[in-house]
This record gives C-alpha cells, sequence and structure tokens, in this order.
C-alpha cells in the first residue's frame, strides 16, 4: 500500500495549497497543473498567482473536470522590515473589490519597479531589458522577476534561472529596484474584505531576526491572520519541524502547499509533505 493510499484510509487528505501559474511567474497553464498534482495524489487544490486571481476560473474548471477539490487563492507580496513577505489567501471571493484595488496596486509598483529595473541593466551597459522582459511576461498584467530572469538566460548572459538572482535579480545585485512597499496589515484585510483566510507563506524563508519574526507574526495576527504554512516546497528540511510546533503553539490554522512554479524549481505540485496529525487544518474553515 502506498503512503497516500494509507493516507486515504486514515482519513488525511493530500493538499496543495500553494502554486503558481502562468497567470504569474509560473510556467504551466492550470490545466497542466492539475494533472501533474492529481498524478501526485492531490485531492484539494489551490492556485495563488502573485497579486492577480485571473487564473482562479480556469483553475476551478480544471479541477471540476479532474474531479478535484478547488479553493480559490492568491500570494500577496507584502514588505515588512526591508524583507518581502507573503500572504496567502485561500478561500476569497476573487470579485471583492477591496481586495482588487490593492492587488491591481500592487500590480501597478510591480511595472514601476521594473521600468528602474530595465534603467538599472541599461546603466550596466545592457540596453533591451524592458522590450525583452515583456517578451518573457504570459500575463500582461503581472510582472516579476522571474521574466527578467529568463530574458537574462536566453541573452546567454547567464546559465539558468539561479544565476540570474545571484548575479542580477536579488536585493544588492546591480539589475535590483525594490517595490513601493505594502505592509501586512493591509494584505490580511484584504483577504478579509473577501471572506478568506490569510495564511502566513514560506514563513521559514524570511531574513529576520527571532525577534523580528515574532513583531511579523504578532502584526499578522492582530490584523487577523488565522493561517501559517508548515509544510511547503519553499522550507529546508528541519523547518516543518519548527513551523508545526509554532502553529500548535499559537493555535495557527495549518496549511501545506508546494510553492511550485516550473519543473525541476522546488518540488513538484502535493510533495511538499504532508501535514501532522496533531495540527488543524486550514481547510476545516471552509
Ligand atoms: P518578485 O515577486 O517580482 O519580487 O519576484 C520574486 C519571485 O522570484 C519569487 O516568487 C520566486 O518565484 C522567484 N525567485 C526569488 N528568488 C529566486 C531564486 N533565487 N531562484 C529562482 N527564483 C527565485
Ligand atoms: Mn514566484
Ligand atoms: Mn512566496
Ligand atoms: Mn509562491
Amino acid at each position: 500500500m502506498t503512503s497516500s493510499e494509507k493516507e486515504k484510509i486514515s482519513g488525511i487528505l493530500r493538499a496543495d495549497l500553494h502554486m503558481h501559474s502562468v497567470y504569474s511567474d509560473g510556467l504551466l497553464t492550470p490545466e497542466e497543473l492539475v494533472e501533474k498534482a492529481k498524478s501526485n495524489g492531490v485531492e484539494m487544490i489551490a492556485l495563488t498567482d502573485h497579486d492577480v486571481t485571473e487564473g482562479c476560473g480556469p483553475m476551478r474548471q480544471a479541477a471540476d473536470k479532474a474531479g478535484l477539490q478547488c479553493v480559490t487563492g492568491v500570494e500577496i507580496s507584502t514588505d515588512f522590515a526591508s524583507e518581502p513577505v507573503h500572504i496567502v489567501g485561500l478561500n476569497i471571493d476573487p470579485q471583492n473589490s477591496a481586495l482588487q484595488t490593492l492587488l491591481e496596486k500592487i500590480r501597478l509598483s510591480r511595472v514601476k519597479r521594473a521600468e528602474r529595473m530595465a534603467d538599472n541593466f541599461a546603466k550596466a551597459g545592457i540596453p533591451g531589458a524592458w522590450e525583452g522582459v515583456l517578451k518573457e511576461v504570459t500575463n500582461p498584467s503581472l510582472i516579476a522577476r522571474p521574466h527578467f530572469a529568463s530574458w537574462l538566460v536566453k541573452k546567454g548572459l547567464v546559465r539558468d534561472i539561479d544565476e540570474a538572482f545571484k548575479k542580477w535579480l536579488s536585493s544588492g545585485r546591480p539589475g535590483f529596484a525594490p517595490r513601493t512597499p505594502f505592509s501586512v496589515t493591509e494584505a490580511v484585510e484584504a483577504v478579509k474584505s473577501a471572506g478568506g483566510v490569510a495564511v502566513l507563506a514560506h514563513p521559514g524563508r524570511y531574513k529576520l531576526e527571532g525577534w523580528q519574526f515574532d513583531e511579523l507574526l504578532k502584526q499578522f495576527m492582530e490584523a487577523g491572520g488565522v493561517g501559517i504554512e508548515v509544510t511547503t516546497g519553499s522550507h529546508r528540511p528541519g523547518q516543518a519541524e519548527i513551523f508545526s510546533d509554532l502553529a500548535v503553539r499559537m493555535n495557527l490554522w495549518a496549511s501545506t502547499g508546494s510553492d511550485f512554479h516550473r519543473p525541476g524549481n522546488r518540488c513538484e505540485p502535493g510533495l511538499q509533505g504532508d501535514l501532522d496529525r496533531r495540527l488543524r487544518k486550514v481547510w476545516e474553515l471552509f
């Protein structure tokens, strides 16, 4: 008996509530994501593209067709102590105007940042970034750093996406420019306005001191955030245990997701590790 068969018998659901598609900086369509997730035993799925909800409809259609439960989702780009912090909104109403107003402002800040990044490349002696990046964008309303990375790979300036981030696109590197910051509080409030559940994404990835992380969690919970990702493709081995303990201690609902963007990066849909039995699962709220 495979482990997923055992889990089904014991009543544990396999979920993947964090992934990206061509509607933001992922390489696959919702249909392709559903196919991969299903073959990995996923029963409940959410598309959480960066700052856009356009993929939610196609994702629901694909999931319905394949017999998977589908939850609407989004991953909102915020900032805390100069560190990019991501808030996942699950079971949201994508039509909600407060949510869409915030997402539109964030997308606009992405365009402005991309223009400054293109200027930075020109100053570094590499012209044509703006035109080049636009060819990599798969949703005209969402531009992100991985689109710059693909352009750099195609130009032959770096071997792969990872090298593009290391040499050019990470904070402090020559192509980087910061976005206008958005607060964790406004993102959580927008998710709540849209009737959704706010989840702190990949908590183990933030470069924050212990006391700063405590402050982040305090701000998140005071705004009404109630969930935390415990198993994610963005975590290193050992971090699932740390954040399981934190979820129990802080009485947070546990979420799980691959953070899948493209084959070969992070883990495949559904394979981020199932949640510990003692955790309260976020889907009990849906
Ligand atoms: P942005 O939201 O435009 O600032 O871009 C951040 C996105 O870049 C993340 O969501 C990841 O998909 C991707 N990313 C960040 N760091 C790396 C890295 N070192 N290698 C590959 N992709 C990365
Ligand atoms: Mn991404
Ligand atoms: Mn993220
Ligand atoms: Mn993500």
